[in-house]
């Protein structure tokens, strides 16, 4: 491990409040971007009694906690959404403080971890995933790779490149499997994004464990609610939860992967 966490700690904990802090406003983009609203004006208000949220209102997950997660305007309840995607970011920033050291990698992909907290939650809720905040990922990708590392050009390129070829193939497979489009653009294009960001090899990784966890849950969820087994389900997520996966763990599951296989 790159760091020792007991001497960093007061780093970590510094992460983890920016990170909420950023999730504080991918709260704000996963309310306002699907339904068309601006993402600077206004400011915060509750959505059933437009009561203006008090700065002191407005703390990443200790506010929800000190108002017993109730509105002081109208006490009607505020989603657990807010304080968990506030933790969630914070908690991401923290792995990839762990994983990454303070390097840039570190940045990059805390930076996708806040895209990819944003667009999946957005796509469970509308089974959308709007392109100004996919646009918006990728002109951060190619901006933070440029700027922090030049060399990964040719592995930006050849993400994007794996990402919608690998897409295409599961187009076909889905198509033949289910008799109907089972992928949306939005999962091409979020694919090829996410491509840019992390390059060839974890492009590859979110596949495979975005498939393996999509199967795992699908298979899952249809035993136990026993619903229609060709229903569409938001793919967004797992590719997001693949990614994750591969950027943190990665390289441990390909050596336990071959160690099984090559026994
Ligand atoms: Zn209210």
């Amino acid at each position: 491990m790159p760091m020792d966490i007991p001497i960093l700690w007061p780093i970590y904990a510094a992460v983890f409040i920016v990170g909420s802090g950023i999730g504080s406003f991918l709260n704000v983009v996963i309310y306002r971007v699907p339904r068309g609203e601006s993402i600077v004006k206004p400011g915060s208000h509750c959505p059933h009694c437009n009561h203006a949220i008090k700065p002191y209102e407005n703390i990443p997950i200790l506010s929800y906690i000190f108002l017993r997660g109730r509105c002081s305007g109208c006490q009607k309840p505020i989603s657990p959404r807010y304080p968990a995607v506030e933790a969630l970011m914070g908690g991401l920033a923290m792995l990839m403080l762990w994983k990454y050291g303070l390097t840039r990698e570190f940045f990059i992909y805390s930076a996708l971890s806040a895209v990819l907290i944003a667009l999946s939650v957005i796509d469970i809720q509308t089974m959308r995933l709007p392109n100004p905040i996919v646009l918006t990922g990728a002109i951060l990708a190619l901006g933070l790779n440029l700027i922090l590392r030049f060399d990964f050009l040719w592995q930006m390129l050849a993400g994007v490149l794996v990402g919608l070829l690998l897409m295409a193939f599961m187009g076909v497979v889905g198509k033949l499997l289910f008799r109907k489009e089972a992928l949306g653009m939005g999962d091409v294009k979020l694919a090829a994004m996410i491509g840019l960001f992390v390059g060839l090899w974890h492009t590859l990784g979110m596949f495979v464990l975005g498939i393996a966890v999509g199967a795992l849950v699908g298979i899952a969820t249809t035993v136990i609610s026993g619903k229609d087994w060709s229903r569409r389900i938001p793919f967004g997520p797992f590719l997001a939860l693949g990614t994750i996966l591969s950027l943190l763990w990665g390289k441990p599951l390909w050596q336990w992967y071959i160690h099984l296989a090559m026994r």
